[in-house]
């Protein structure tokens, strides 16, 4: 199987060269040639089997230049003693009907780690296959949790570079100290003055650039991505979607066939998209509900067809979804536009001059019936976790929230009452000062206070990978501008223009 360039069809590549590299060169974003299906029988087996098992099934469909040795071994190191539940991605019954999927027992307590476990396996083994020995230089921009999930995954990982850059003052306390404690011969982590899409757009912009490029090949080595513009991001996801139908079906929820809808809170539509891929396969499922918070732009999006970043952006208590350009996106209206590079171009070309675009009658019908769209602001998102709370005894965090809220409002409003799975996407201690305030009022100064009251009011545990945070001190400290990213990446590899 091969992967296209979102725009421009006639660039083929195999997965090994799509994770190796990231992005196209053309500034697109590589999607597999055709989606695999996945059998009702392949599906009913797994539901037997452990989430290694499935997800070597189904990353195995979609590297096919992998050996079969090489997805087993990946999937063994990635998810074999790294989570905290033996179940690695275990779902939580709220009531018969809402299910809360788990994706925060990774070391860093948010759901990125189920990709940024395996991601730095399926790099080297790519990287084998095609770099020739090139040190791998990994850029990220980081809302929040990928940096941390990202430098986790790498530190230390041989012949390869991390380095992480972060909007000042967009993430939790809780964030920042994740990341600036962070430990390994090989990563760097810098602040920038600026949001995450002034991140996002930086680190795209030196990905493209060729004079850097060069610059970089002549240094012996190359760019790559741990973001969610890397295919080896997305695979990954896929596979909790899988296991989660299994697992409903294990416990007798559901019968095989039987549809399921998804609520996921969604920033860059990597999580939701990876859902969506889930679907194509062949898992029965139903509506995905895409859940934002106050930065509505992907729900007006499927409310309307147009895309439109030109509006406020908002800081808020679910700073992992303050998003504007959801770079994801761009995979599904490739694909929803019968995988018409020129269309998906013109969209993006759009986008960047004029900050939106709409998509055809057709597309904007295809999108009404695959999706359901909700947004919540800071007081709906703490209303949830207080209810949540109050009625389960289930404690989220501001992230899931949304998901809450939104597949409430859907089911509300269409009384579809179809079992629906809703993706948590980080633990609450991760937000401690958030999710405290939602249940009550607390004078707590720091968050490690914050997150000591949560654990005595709620009596669920405090991870140790945050509660060992307590005390240490930075490491790194550094704030740039978000002009002076190309020059800081330079420095940091001793590469002089
Ligand atoms: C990254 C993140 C999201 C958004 O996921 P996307 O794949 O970017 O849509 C939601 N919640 C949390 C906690 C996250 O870290």
């Amino acid at each position: 199987m091969l992967y296209q360039s979102t725009r421009d069809s006639a660039v083929k590549v195999s997965a090994a060269q799509a994770i190796t590299q990231g992005i196209s060169r053309d500034g697109g974003l590589f999607v597999p040639e055709c989606i695999p299906a996945l059998t009702a029988e392949e599906l009913q087996n797994l539901v037997g089997a452990n989430y290694i098992q499935r997800a070597t099934c189904v990353l195995g469909k979609f590297l096919t230049d992998f050996t079969a040795d090489e997805v087993a071994e990946c999937a063994r190191l990635a998810y074999g003693d790294r989570f905290r539940s033996p179940e690695v991605a275990p779902l939580h019954k709220l009531e018969d009907g809402a299910y809360v999927l788990e994706l925060w027992h990774g070391p860093t307590c948010a759901f990125k780690d189920m990709a940024l476990q395996i991601l730095p396996h399926l790099m080297r083994v790519s990287a084998g296959k095609t770099s020739d020995g090139k040190e791998i230089v990994i850029l990220v921009a980081t809302s929040g949790d990928t940096g941390k999930a990202a430098l986790e995954g790498f530190r230390d990982a041989a012949n390869t570079k991390i380095m992480v850059f972060y909007p000042e003052n967009g993430v939790s306390a809780m964030q920042k100290l994740q990341m600036a404690t962070q430990e390994g011969n090989n990563v760097q982590v810098f602040a920038i003055r600026g949001n995450f899409d002034d991140a996002q757009s930086g680190v795209k912009a030196i990905f493209t650039n060729p004079e850097i490029g060069a610059l970089l090949a002549e240094n012996g080595k190359m760019f790559s991505s741990a973001n969610s513009i890397n295919w080896g991001r997305l695979v990954p996801q896929i596979v909790y979607y899988v296991s989660a139908y299994c697992d409903l079906l294990k416990t007798g929820a559901i019968r095989m066939g039987d549809p399921i809808n998804v609520s996921v809170p969604t920033g860059n539509f990597g999580d939701i998209l990876a859902a969506y891929y889930a679907k194509q396969m062949g898992v029965p499922i139903g509506k995905l509900i895409c859940a934002s918070n106050r930065n509505r732009v992907l729900t007006d999006f499927i409310r309307t067809g147009t895309y439109d970043r030109n509006r406020a952006f908002y800081t808020t208590t679910s700073p992992s979804m303050d998003i504007l350009i959801s770079s994801n996106l761009e995979r599904l209206l490739y694909d929803l536009c019968g995988r018409d590079d020129a269309q998906v171009r013109a969209m993006m070309t759009s986008l960047a001059t004029d900050g939106k675009y709409t998509v055809p009658a057709e597309v904007k019908a295809q999108v009404e019936s695959l999706f359901a769209a909700s947004c919540c602001d800071d007081e709906q998102t703490a209303a949830t976790i207080r209810e949540v709370f109050e009625k389960y005894g289930y404690l989220c965090d501001t992230h899931t929230a949304c998901g809450v809220f939104a597949y409430e409002e859907y089911r509300r409003e269409t009384g579809d009452n179809t079992p629906t799975v809703i993706a948590s996407t980080a633990n609450p201690y991760k937000f401690p000062a958030s999710v405290l305030d939602a249940l009550c009022e607390d004078d707590a100064e720091d968050e490690f206070a914050k997150a000591e009251h949560l654990h005595d009011k709620t009596a669920t545990e405090i991870p140790a990978p945050l509660s060992g945070l307590r005390g240490k001190t930075p490491r790194f400290t550094e704030v740039c501008d978000k002009t002076e990213m190309r020059q800081v990446v330079l420095n940091a590899l001793g590469i002089t223009e």
